[in-house]
């Protein structure tokens, strides 16, 4: 392997940027050339390529986002796409590619790399930690903790006012950001895609659970069946017209901003493995950490399983917010 191309793909998340950081200086302490790639495969089949060095990653571990911009790419879904994103690698002289995302990022890469001879890896980078094959995802530790110092704040408008409050966070196919918020914000109720029973839960709870309760927050996945906090609060609404029911949908914050240490730490483990991983010759393969230890997945695995929700946890917010 001589020249790596890196690049970040589907939507952004904290820690992308150490991640980035981590791929280049690690390369160039095994001697091996790096080459940004703008805006994801978008960038890839425009040839949107710059040579990278040690000081084009600095002062960025502390940054959110992902200096390389990111996209989403209906062309490289085509043959015609991916041909034209492998004849820019062949031209820049890329012999192997880091690419940063989430499920859907590894699908391009799985199909790619069984289209043309150049190995993929990938890290987990998207904040609703969804994926098998890494413990947590980066980014994921970020966003909930600003979920967290949100629905804090929110607590304090809730308990003045004597409100209830239902909190929509992220999270379209996985309830992973609301159970664990929920549990470290003492929420009365979380409604998430992988529970059929968190409404008829909350409206039961409402109806016979502890009166004397002066706020309750509930967290909603925006992924999840009833409809959103919108349609929970309206349902709250016409069932509770005696509660004094107010909506907040936390939105884009929940990508943005520092990435925590923890996410640092794990961006900057994986990335550096992602490098020796392609030096020892791995591909089609997403590089996380299981236990502590790095650990390699097939996209073929990555892609077709997503990490579940523990149902203790589930009970563990019932249990606590009585
Ligand atoms: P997030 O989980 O944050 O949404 P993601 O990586 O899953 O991130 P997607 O938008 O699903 O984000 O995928 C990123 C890009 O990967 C797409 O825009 C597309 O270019 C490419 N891609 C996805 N699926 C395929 C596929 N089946 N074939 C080729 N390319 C694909």
């Amino acid at each position: 392997i001589k020249n790596i191309g890196v690049f970040t793909s589907g939507g952004d998340a904290p820690g992308m940027n150490a991640a980035i950081r981590a791929v280049v200086r690690a390369a160039m302490y095994y001697g091996i050339e790096v080459t940004g790639i703008r805006r994801g495969y978008d960038g890839m089949g425009k040839g949107d390529f710059f040579t990278m060095n040690r000081k084009s990653v600095s002062n960025i571990i502390q940054r959110g986002g992902t200096i390389l911009k990111t996209a989403r790419c209906d062309e490289f879904r085509t043959p015609e796409g991916r041909k034209a994103a492998y004849e820019h690698l062949v031209k820049n002289k890329v012999d192997a590619l880091v690419a940063i995302g989430g499920d859907g990022t590894f699908t391009g890469a799985k199909v790619f790399g069984s289209e043309y001879d150049i190995p993929v890896v990938g890290l987990p980078g998207t904040i609703d930690n969804d994926l098998v094959g890494t413990d947590f995802t980066i980014g994921y530790d970020t966003a909930i903790n600003t979920v967290v110092d949100a629905v804090d704040k929110i607590r304090d408008t809730a308990e003045s006012h004597d409100r209830l409050f239902i909190v929509e966070v992220m999270g379209r196919d996985s309830g992973l950001i609301a159970l664990r918020t929920g549990i470290a914000t003492g929420a009365e109720a979380i409604l998430i895609p992988e529970s059929k029973t968190g409404l008829e839960g909350l409206l039961n709870r409402l109806e016979f659970g502890r009166k004397d309760k002066t706020s309750r927050i509930v967290i909603v996945a925006e992924g999840e069946d009833a409809g959103g906090a919108f349609e929970v609060g309206r349902l709250v609404q016409e069932k509770f017209p005696n509660y004094d029911t107010r909506i907040s949908i936390l939105g884009h914050i929940q990508r943005g901003g520092a990435p925590s240490c923890m996410d640092r730490v794990l961006a900057s483990r994986v990335g550096a493995a992602a490098v020796e991983a392609l030096r020892d010759g791995h591909r089609n393969e997403m590089i996380g950490l299981i236990n502590g230890e790095i650990a390699y997945t097939p996209f073929e695995h990555a892609i077709k399983h997503h990490q579940g929700i523990d149902p203790n946890m589930i009970k563990l917010v019932e249990m606590l917010s009585m």
